[in-house]
This record gives structure tokens, C-alpha cells and sequence, in this order.
């Protein structure tokens, strides 16, 4: 069995049963916001507090940097291999930041959404928008702002990872990312390190209760008046509009 297939058994059995009987998508959760804002930690945050949610691991042609793990961090590739798999069609969606490729497998995330496991993506804005259009129905969409630019700058400068040009380089691509922010369906300060998680999981456990989240649940009572066999009273057009 390969260790994908093994992480998304894993995962399903950690699923409550009453996911499992409401037969729920897993949820596309994707976070994008400047290099050095903060996603990273956020993300962190949010997996401890929330288990059942898995991360989506990108494959890059930047470098690897001390401390990160090979298919856990990234999929580290060369640009050769980077671009046979964007041939292959193994890439959903793809990015050039600071002169480097990113991409999500496609595979993979595919595979967790099927199987009702909710999935976090840290990606660029580029990406949101290609995920979005993959998923509109499955996924949501949150910006992470740093608490203030130069609260960005001295993060940036604080984790010694860049050079001075890559630093300047990654705080000129913040002021573009910001200008989006628009496009995202919720937005979380990164002012905390212990409450921005708690707001983060706040969003995801709205998400997932959102009605059309639910398909089992509606399809257990229709016919007694929910959902699309029985017909809402008090209003003429079955509640379409409540269900979005
Ligand atoms: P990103 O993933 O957005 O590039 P990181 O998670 O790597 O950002 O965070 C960048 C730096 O800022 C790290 O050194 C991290 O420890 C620090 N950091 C992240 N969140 C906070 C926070 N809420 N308060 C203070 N420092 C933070
Ligand atoms: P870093 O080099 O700091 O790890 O990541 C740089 C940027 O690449 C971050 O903004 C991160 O969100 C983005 N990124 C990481 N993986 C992907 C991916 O698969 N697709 C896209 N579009 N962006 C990614």
C-alpha cells in the first residue's frame, strides 16, 4: 500500500460518523497572504487544534532550506521535472514566485476531497483563484494579513532565511498580494500566534456546516419538507436562496 493511500485511510477512520453518514466532500481550505505573514505557523496552529485537517504538500524548484523534509515540506523537483509534470497533467494549478515554480499535485488533493478528508493549501493568490475555479463549490478562501508592514519586514527578517534581495523582493510582492485581497472570502490577522488558529478553525467549522456541506442530512429527511424532495413552506421557491 503506498503511504498516501495509507495517510487517507488513516484519515478517514478519523472522520466522526456522522461525516461519514452525511456524506460530506472534504472541504478545500486555502490560505494565501505575503511570504513571511505568517500562514506557515498559522497553519500549525490550526492542525493542533484540528486534527482531521491534512495539509496539501506542493512540489517546488526552489531549494530546500535547513529544516525541511522531503514530501512533507515539499516535493523538491528540478525545473525539468517540475515542468514533465505539469505535462503530465499532475499539477492542478501552478505558480512562479520569486523565481521559482510551485504547484499543487493534483492527484493527491483529488483523492482527500473524495474520501471527505478536508485538506489546507498555502498557496499564492495566483493559485486561490485556480483553486476557486477548480472547486468553487468545495472550497473557501482566506487572505492572512500581517499585523503591519513592518511587523512583515522584521518577520521576514527575524526567520534569517532570505538574502537582503530576496527580502526586498518578497515585501514588493506583498504590496501585490494585499491589493487582492478583495477576492478572498475571509481574512485572519496574523496577530497572534495562539488566537489567530482559533479564528482560522472558527471559519472552517462555519464552513462546514453549511447546508449544501450536508447532502446526507438532506437527503435523510427529504420527503418531511427538507431539503430538494419536499417543498419549504412560507417561501415559493423551495429556499434556493437560504442554501447559498
Ligand atoms: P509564511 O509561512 O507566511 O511565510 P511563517 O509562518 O514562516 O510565514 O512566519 C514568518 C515568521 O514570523 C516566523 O519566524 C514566525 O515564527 C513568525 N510569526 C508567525 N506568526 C507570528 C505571530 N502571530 N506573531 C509573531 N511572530 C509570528
Ligand atoms: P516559500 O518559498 O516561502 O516556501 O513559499 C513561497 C510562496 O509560494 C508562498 O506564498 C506560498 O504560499 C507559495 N506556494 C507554496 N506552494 C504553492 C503551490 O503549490 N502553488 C502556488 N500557487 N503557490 C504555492
Amino acid at each position: 500500500m503506498s503511504s498516501k493511500t495509507e495517510e487517507i485511510l488513516t484519515m478517514t477512520k478519523k472522520l466522526s460518523k456522522t461525516d461519514r453518514a452525511n456524506e460530506k466532500k472534504g472541504l478545500v481550505i486555502v490560505v494565501s497572504g505575503p511570504s513571511g505573514t505568517g500562514k506557515g505557523t498559522l497553519i500549525s496552529g490550526l492542525m493542533e487544534l484540528d486534527p482531521a485537517v491534512t495539509y496539501s504538500v506542493s512540489a517546488t524548484t526552489r531549494e530546500r532550506r535547513y529544516g525541511e523534509t522531503e514530501g512533507v515540506s515539499y516535493y523538491f523537483k528540478s525545473r525539468a521535472e517540475f515542468e514533465e509534470m505539469i505535462a503530465n497533467g499532475e499539477i492542478l494549478e501552478w505558480d512562479e514566485f520569486c523565481g521559482n515554480l510551485y504547484g499543487t499535485p493534483k492527484s493527491a488533493l483529488q483523492a482527500k476531497i473524495d474520501a471527505g478528508i478536508d485538506v489546507i493549501l498555502d498557496i499564492t493568490v495566483k493559485g486561490a483563484r485556480s483553486i476557486k475555479a477548480a472547486f468553487p463549490e468545495d472550497s473557501v478562501t482566506v487572505f492572512v494579513l500581517p499585523p503591519s508592514i513592518a511587523d512583515l519586514e522584521k518577520r521576514i527578517r527575524g526567520r534569517k532565511r532570505e538574502s537582503e534581495e530576496q527580502l526586498r523582493d518578497r515585501i514588493a510582492n506583498a504590496e501585490h498580494e494585499i491589493a487582492c485581497i478583495k477576492e478572498f472570502e475571509y481574512v485572519v490577522v496574523s496577530d497572534s500566534i495562539t488566537e489567530a488558529p482559533v479564528r482560522l478553525k472558527t471559519i472552517i467549522d462555519a464552513e462546514r456546516q453549511k447546508v449544501r456541506r450536508n447532502p446526507g442530512l438532506l437527503k435523510k429527511f427529504s420527503g418531511d419538507g427538507v431539503g430538494d424532495n419536499g417543498t419549504c413552506s412560507g417561501t415559493d421557491n423551495g429556499g434556493d436562496e437560504a442554501r447559498n
